[in-house]
């Protein structure tokens, strides 16, 4: 496996790896990689013939206030595990080589980001995207993973890749899950030992929700204040947000039928954590 850290290097690397007729499938990560992110990597490894992982906390995409700079990093520990989920080639550049100082170019969109994560942290889709777009364009992949974890992500960049003619697949791989329900993220890492069993509140209220829906409920509203109320009755954590929609428009729902996204957002002390499933009714 290779690491590298800048974009000429990683560019000549995969020239003759593209002239041979191989693919090539991109993870997109921040880093401090999980089971989540190794499970996007496996995957990966089992569609390519070379599986590059990017490492890069994007700083375009966090907002004033956020954790920019206490994000966790660990790229030692980070490129230990590439390898062994079966990455060729580790892609970690600073925010110096990757953005040019006077970087005055950014990928916007109209729709889908105006809701959910997007409402709650404005600009971070609009970075999601420029990073996303820029990483196609030095890596020219094949296939690119991203996880349902960020739900919303995934079909930014879908729509992305159609508006603005991307030729890569975006495949989606599912939530990777502690062994009692708490989606796994980078995040985690941040919550005190009664913030981390009072998170729970978020996958619990999902799988309740489910249970109400495979029992016959159908109205969204009652699904949505269900999921709202046992957040806010959890001291420890603050609801942001928790949406029933459409899981292809994002558009909130009054019936619950057909492609289901259920997604949640809140704040358990300083640490944002968001969560969802998927339905199909
Ligand atoms: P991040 O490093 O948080 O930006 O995540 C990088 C990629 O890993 C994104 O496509 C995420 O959706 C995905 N990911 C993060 N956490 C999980 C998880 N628990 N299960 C599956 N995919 C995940």
């Amino acid at each position: 496996m290779k690491l590298t850290k800048t974009k000429a290097e990683l560019r000549d690397m995969l020239k003759d790896i593209r002239r041979e007729g191989k693919s090539i499938g991109l993870v997109p990560t921040m880093g401090y990689l999980h089971e989540g992110h190794l499970s996007l990597i496996r995957k990966a490894r089992q569609e390519n013939d070379i599986v590059v992982v990017s490492i890069f906390v994007n700083p375009t995409q966090f907002g004033e206030g956020e954790d920019y700079g206490t994000y966790p990093r660990d790229l030692d520990r980070d490129t230990g595990r590439c390898r062994e989920a079966g990455a060729d080639i580790v892609f970690a550049p600073e925010a110096e080589e990757m953005y040019a100082k006077t970087n005055a170019a950014f990928v916007d969109m109209s729709r889908l980001t105006d809701r959910l994560c997007g409402a709650s942290r404005p600009g971070h889709f609009r970075g999601v995207m420029t990073v996303v777009a820029k990483l196609f364009n030095i890596v020219l992949p094949d296939r690119a993973y991203f996880g349902q974890k960020d739900a919303q992500q995934v079909l930014v960049v879908k729509r992305m890749v159609r508006d603005l003619d991307f030729d890569v697949h975006i495949v989606e791989a599912p939530i990777v899950r502690e062994t009692d329900g708490l989606a796994m993220s980078s995040r985690n890492t941040y919550l005190s030992p009664a913030e981390r069993r009072a998170a729970l509140v978020l996958s619990q209220s999902l799988f309740e929700a489910r249970q109400r829906i495979e029992g016959g409920e159908r109205r969204a509203d009652v699904i949505r204040n269900g999921i709202a109320g046992q957040i806010s009755s959890q001291p420890l954590a603050r609801l942001d947000y928790a949406e029933v929609v459409d899981a292809e428009t994002l558009e909130p729902l009054r019936e619950i039928r057909g492609s289901v996204l259920i997604a949640v957002a809140a704040r358990l002390g300083d640490t944002r954590l968001i969560d969802n499933i998927k339905l199909e009714v």
